[in-house]
């Protein structure tokens, strides 16, 4: 028999219809699996506004103990909303279903999970309905996962459970070529591979939690997103498979969540840029991008970025490095839009940079900052182009054809790598 983990967020819950509707699609896969269902509309939001209005410093430990109630709202509705369709079913708690996590409350991770009550109620024909998003330490504390943490429940169980699929339903039909709210013509991708997924998720394409597609990664769970609203097929999210490389870009995406620091006129001696980033990552700060422009008379500015919400942190801390280095001064643009493209073709393709960044000068956008990895390029732009920049990306792709149908003009496989269809 096949097991289903069926992940459900917030809005596909969100009143009682949409409850019904949800328990249906369950029904429908019964005898298949364990369920996962995430709070109701906005309800952790409200949860932690409800706090910061008795105190601008809750404890983090009865915030998890306030925010994890979401979750165990939604999955009792499920669980009451299936026995109305007269099916057997059973809500359960992280711990009811054997996720420890270690105790950094409101950003716990999975340290394990013994899935013993959830394969026996599944053996007894139940639909499990399991609440995402928490957890409980050794010592019996309740703990979440971070913002968006029901995703990682959902493929940790289904990981634990070495079920067949794990499916997201959401509000959107799929995954896509880009957003497209920005993009009218981006297309809905029929499958894309766990690292360009992962780019993608990284680089503000948001539709999955960046954790729960490197536990599927690791894990190898294939994953699926689809509509809760609709019967259509959605997107499937799986390991990569050779002949995903005759895809050179898979998909495109912007980022308006950062924001540039550059340190100015440091002295160009060995050693510098370690002693500032040092600084930075000494206060948690994730930095994304880092470039250090061509030293000149002794010189060199450093630019990073970092998540707008850090900004203030890194400056203060960037102004300290700069007393300290003799640096000129500092200064941070928040102004910024990060374009990238993903595909796993990169590996094998030369030119994708240059098309890229010719369709942006076509467009007289102007490039701020460059990073690459295998599989991503990604250019920082002026905010108020953001936009313009990943159409006029889109565009150049072709990402709005069908992917046998892109010519790809000026894109050459490089010599030595081989594709196979
Ligand atoms: N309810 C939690 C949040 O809003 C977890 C989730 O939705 O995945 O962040
Ligand atoms: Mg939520």
């Amino acid at each position: 028999m096949q097991t289903v983990v069926m992940k459900f967020g917030g809005t596909s819950v969100a009143d009682a219809a949409r409850c019904l509707s949800a328990a249906q699609l369950v029904v429908q896969e019964k005898l298949k699996g364990s369920r996962v269902v995430s709070a109701r509309g906005d309800t952790t939001d409200d949860l932690y506004k409800l706090a910061y209005e008795i105190s601008d410093n809750p404890s983090r430990r009865e915030l998890d103990m306030l925010v994890s109630t979401g979750e165990q709202i939604s999955v009792a509705l499920m669980a009451i909303a299936v026995h109305k369709l007269g099916h057997e079913a059973i809500s359960l708690t992280g711990a009811q279903m054997g996720i420890i996590t270690d105790n950094s409350f409101t950003k716990a991770r999975i340290a394990g999970i013994s899935p013993t009550r959830v394969i026996k109620e599944l053996e007894d024909g139940k639909i499990v309905i399991a609440a995402g998003f928490q957890g409980t330490t050794m010592g019996l504390e309740i703990t979440t996962l971070g913002r968006g943490g029901s995703d990682t429940t959902a493929v940790a169980l289904a990981a634990a459970l070495q079920a067949d699929m794990c499916e997201f339903y959401k509000d959107v039909d799929g995954i896509f070529t880009a957003d497209p709210r920005i993009v009218p013509g981006a297309r809905k991708l029929d499958s894309i591979s766990h690292d360009e997924m992962l780019e993608l998720a990284s680089t503000g394409a948001g539709v999955l939690h960046s954790r729960a597609i490197e536990l599927a990664k690791k894990f190898r769970v294939p994953l699926s997103v689809r509509s809760s609203f609709n019967s259509s097929p959605g997107t499937v999210i799986i390991a990569e498979v050779p002949k995903m490389e005759s895809v050179i870009v898979r998909g495109a995406a912007i980022n308006d969540n950062e924001a540039k620091v550059t340190v100015l006129g440091v002295p160009d001696q060995p050693g510098i840029a370690s002693k500032i980033l040092e600084k930075v990552c000494s206060r948690n700060i994730n930095l994304d991008m880092i470039v250090q422009n061509v030293g000149r008379d002794g010189k060199a500015d450093v630019t990073f970025t970092v998540m707008k919400t850090d900004v203030r942190d890194a400056l203060d801390v960037c102004n300290q490095a700069a007393k300290e280095l003799g640096a000129e001064g500092v200064t941070a643009d928040d102004n910024i839009s990060k374009i990238s493209v993903v595909g796993v073709g990169m590996r094998s393709h030369s030119g994708v940079a240059a098309k890229m960044f010719k369709a942006l000068a076509d467009q007289k956008i102007n490039i701020l900052m460059i990073s690459t990895s295998e599989i991503k390029i990604s250019c920082v732009v002026d905010k108020a182009r953001g936009a313009d920049a990943l159409r006029a990306v889109h565009a150049a792709f072709e990402l709005d054809k069908p992917e046998d149908e892109r010519s790809y003009a000026g894109i050459k496989h490089l010599p030595g790598t081989k594709i196979e269809e």
